[in-house]
């Protein structure tokens, strides 16, 4: 081994993290599925193809492990500022949900000294960066809300319902790593099992939570691979739906209302480690073979 791997092999190696029970679904990949059938989220075929063994076809590359070990440390950082300010009760809590089989742990949990009922704080950490994601999470512009991941919001939503009896309060903080800015959306579970973020409902529900992990596991116990929950390349409908809906960039909403090609994909699937084996045989819009979609993708 060449010096400068020494520093590579770390990240390979079996972390805490990697302790969670892997039968079951991590709170990190959760999803919500809606009553009408959508998903918001976590893609459920990604979570059955991990479960099932399904070796990866695009696994992360020694930069993106490299990505993902930054992200952790500036969650650390804060654990480590949280200890100095004497509010840290813990870190690293393990939650294990035996009925529906779900593993995770909580990154910080703090006291708030000034609370005189409900001082414990449940956080999770997420470290971002870019002016698009500081824009969305962060600092949005005048009138318009920050807009909280459905995936991590899925994520502080399973601790709070399972923590329910001793935490009742529950912070997603959006860590920046370029600027130093920080966020916190504060995650409410409500008495119906519905979820708020910064006082407003988000229109989900802890019971499409559950039903989104039990359409998993009924997938693994009868072999049947779930349908692909995001679009590897988006097609003209789907992009004119999105346009719609106000879900695109302004230059993009132009390109589709005009007719022209929008070569965009859903980013799950981009940065999914299982893309290639999950669209290898799919027909995908505009004639494009998929080694031309990965490329025009970026992938
Ligand atoms: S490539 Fe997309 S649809 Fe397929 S498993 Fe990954 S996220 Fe899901």
């Amino acid at each position: 081994m060449r010096p400068e791997q020494y520093f590579d092999q770390p990240m390979l190696a079996p972390t805490i993290k990697d302790m969670r029970r892997v039968d079951y679904l991590y709170a990190s990949a959760l999803g919500f599925l809606s009553k009408e059938g959508k998903v918001y989220g976590g893609c459920r075929r990604k979570e059955y193809l991990r479960l099932v063994g399904t070796p990866e076809s695009n696994p992360p590359s020694i930069e993106a492990y490299r990505k993902m070990l930054y992200g952790d440390y500036v969650g650390m950082a804060e654990v480590e500022l949280a200890k100095k300010a004497r509010i840290y009760v813990g870190d690293e809590v393990a939650v294990q949900d035996d009925e529906h089989k779900i593993s995770g742990r909580i990154d910080l949990v703090i006291i708030d000294p000034q609370a005189t009922t409900d001082p414990y704080i449940g956080i999770e950490h997420k470290s971002i960066q870019g002016y698009y994601s500081i824009q969305k999470k962060i600092q949005p512009p005048p009138g318009k809300a920050p807009e909280t991941d459905m995936s991590h919001l899925a994520q502080v939503g399973f601790y709070a319902y399972v923590y329910r009896a001793a935490i009742k309060r529950w912070w997603l903080r959006y860590l920046a790593r370029d600027s130093g800015q920080t966020a916190k959306h504060e995650v409410v579970l409500l008495g119906d099992g519905s979820l708020s973020t910064n006082g407003r409902l988000t229109g989900r529900n802890i019971n499409d939570l559950f039903a989104w992990a039990n359409s998993v596991h009924a997938a693994v116990a009868t072999k049947s691979i779930p349908k692909q929950d995001f679009s590897l390349l988006l097609s003209p409908e789907q992009l004119k739906e999105m346009a719609d809906q106000d879900e695109l960039s302004k230059t993009d909403t132009e390109k589709v209302r005009k007719g022209h090609k929008v070569i965009k994909g859903d980013w799950r699937c981009t940065y999914c480690s299982y893309v290639q084996s999950c669209w290898a045989n799919e027909k995908l819009p505009y004639d494009l073979t998929l080694q031309d979609a990965l490329v025009k993708l970026g992938v």
